[in-house]
Order: C-alpha cells, then sequence, then structure tokens
C-alpha cells in the first residue's frame, strides 16, 4: 500500500489568477464504495487522503477517483450561495477561460461549421450563464443544468439563457436535441461519469459535439505536486487525465476530435519569466494542467 498523507487544504488554492473553490465536506455527509466509471474495475490503490476524502488510482486503467465516495445528494448540497458568490466574483475571467478553450480547441473554426442544424448549445454547470449569453447573442438556441439555485436564479434574470435547476440526468431534456454539449470543470464533479457521458449522447443530435474541459492528472503540475495538486481537493471525485477522459467517452460512443491542455505551471510557483515558456510547451506537448476534448457523437 502506498499511502501518503497530504498536508491539510483549506478554503481556496489560486489557479493561475483564478482560485480553484473548494468546500470542505460536512461531517455527516453519506458516502458509498464505487467500481470504476470507467473500465468497472473493483481493485484500486490507496493514493492520498486530503481531508476525510480518500483518492485511490484503479489497478486497470489507472483511474483517480474518491473511493468511498459522497452520494449524489451530498455533493449537490455543496453548491450553496458561497458558491454562487465565487461563480458570481469570478464570472468574466471564467469565461474568457472558457472562450480560449473553444478557440483553442478549434471550435468556432473547425467544429461549428460542420455541426448539425440548428444549432443548439447545452451547457451543463452553466453557473451564471454567462457561455451561453455569449451564444445566445450569437443567435443560437441555449440551455444549462446547474446545481446551485442563486446562480441558476441569477442566470435566467439576467441574460435569459434557459437554466435548469437540476443535474443533466434528471433535467428533462429531449432526446437527439443539441448540436453542442458544453461541460467546463464539471465531469469531476459528478458522481458517476459512466452514465453522465450516456446521458450526454442521449441529449445530442447525431453528429453533434461534446466539449468537456477537466483537470489533467498527467499534466505537469499533478505530477510536481502529488497530493498538493490544486485539484486534488473533496469536490473533485474523479481526476482524469487524457487517457481515461478518451476512454470514457469511446466506451460511451464517442469519437475523440481534437484535445487540447493548457496550463504550465500556477502564478507564484515560479517566477514570470519562467511561466510563459513553460504554458507554452504545455500547450504545444499536451502536459498542460487542464485539458480540453472534443468528441463527436458518430452513432
Ligand atoms: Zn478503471
Amino acid at each position: 500500500m502506498n499511502w501518503v498523507e497530504s498536508p491539510l487544504k483549506t478554503g481556496t488554492l489560486w489557479f493561475n489568477s483564478l482560485k480553484t473553490y473548494s468546500k470542505t465536506a460536512a461531517v455527516d455527509e453519506e458516502s458509498t464504495r464505487v467500481s470504476c466509471p470507467v473500465c468497472r474495475g473493483t481493485v484500486f490503490k490507496n493514493l492520498w487522503q486530503v481531508e476525510s476524502s480518500i483518492f485511490v488510482r484503479c489497478a486497470d486503467c489507472r483511474l483517480i477517483l474518491q473511493n468511498p465516495q459522497p452520494v449524489r445528494t451530498a455533493l449537490a448540497a455543496r453548491y450553496d450561495e458561497e458558491y454562487f458568490r465565487y461563480e458570481i466574483e469570478n464570472e468574466e475571467s471564467f469565461y474568457n477561460l472558457m472562450m480560449l478553450g473553444l478557440n483553442d480547441v478549434g471550435f468556432f473554426e473547425n467544429i461549428a461549421p460542420a455541426l448539425p442544424q440548428p444549432n443548439r448549445i447545452l451547457d451543463i454547470g452553466c453557473a451564471t450563464g454567462r457561455l451561453l449569453h455569449h451564444f445566445k447573442q450569437a443567435g443560437w438556441e441555449t440551455a444549462g443544468a446547474e446545481l446551485c439555485r442563486e446562480s441558476v436564479e441569477y442566470g435566467n434574470k439576467t441574460y435569459d439563457v434557459n437554466i435548469r435547476p437540476s443535474p443533466l440526468e434528471t433535467a428533462g431534456f429531449p432526446d437527439h436535441h443539441f448540436s453542442v454539449v458544453h461541460a467546463s470543470h464539471l465531469i469531476e464533479h459528478v458522481d458517476d461519469p459512466g452514465t453522465f457521458v450516456t446521458e450526454v449522447m442521449r441529449v445530442l443530435l447525431p453528429g453533434g459535439v461534446f466539449l468537456c474541459v477537466t483537470p489533467s492528472s498527467d499534466g505537469l503540475q499533478a505530477k510536481i505536486f502529488g497530493s498538493s495538486w490544486r485539484s486534488v481537493i473533496p469536490d473533485h471525485v474523479t481526476l482524469f487525465d487524457r487517457k481515461t477522459l478518451r476512454r470514457l467517452l469511446e466506451t460511451a460512443g464517442f469519437s475523440v476530435l481534437a484535445v487540447r491542455t493548457w496550463g504550465g505551471l500556477a502564478v507564484g510557483t515560479v517566477p514570470a519569466w519562467l511561466k510563459k515558456p513553460v504554458d507554452r510547451l504545455a500547450k504545444k506537448w499536451g502536459f498542460g494542467d487542464v485539458v480540453l476534448m472534443a468528441a463527436r457523437k458518430t452513432s
């Protein structure tokens, strides 16, 4: 057994110039043991403990996940008014980062022109709906799914972008409806990523594209920092890398179109003169801190 104690993490950690939201798990939270959502394996090696969260690695596909992990209702309860304030404070920064990601993966240039029509986007974990607002202004039909009720109310009132206060699995979106499903920094929070991507597949039109952004556990920062990596927090129940995310998507029937990573080293960990070239190389060689995978529903 390889059991490494992690330094205690509280509050927020710097995420480049942005903070990663991290909530301490409630002491009476209900949790359950799970099989690996990528390969269905049941053999795990203990990796780290962060507060009361136990991170393990699947012996077969090497996915990192919390096991046992909080049940869905316990996870949902974490996205409260405090979370809304965090989202509002960072609304424009997150929006700009999402747009940079979409540009990087060639969404506007290569992917959008080949989408099934009409142009309809669903943003899952859409927070205040800022990205949906952009698409609505560009003439798209929009929909969102968001657990944080304060964010839903704010988004619908401010942008009128049709956000439902629900996880995707119970939001009631019709089959074969959207040309694009976007989920940024969401899949690492969901309790059953296998069921989640199957649902994404269901609501997409044939030929539609899923854009999935998540921390990359084979990035440089994850390798350097181990259990102190800023993405190893109680709110992240699954930590993918490029290989495990691809396998999850392909198992659900997606065909991966493009993969990009970005973010070499976080602000404050190295001098500014070093950060820029490392960021550039991280993007070029795929060892960035965050991965964006674009995948098409081929069936
Ligand atoms: Zn596995």
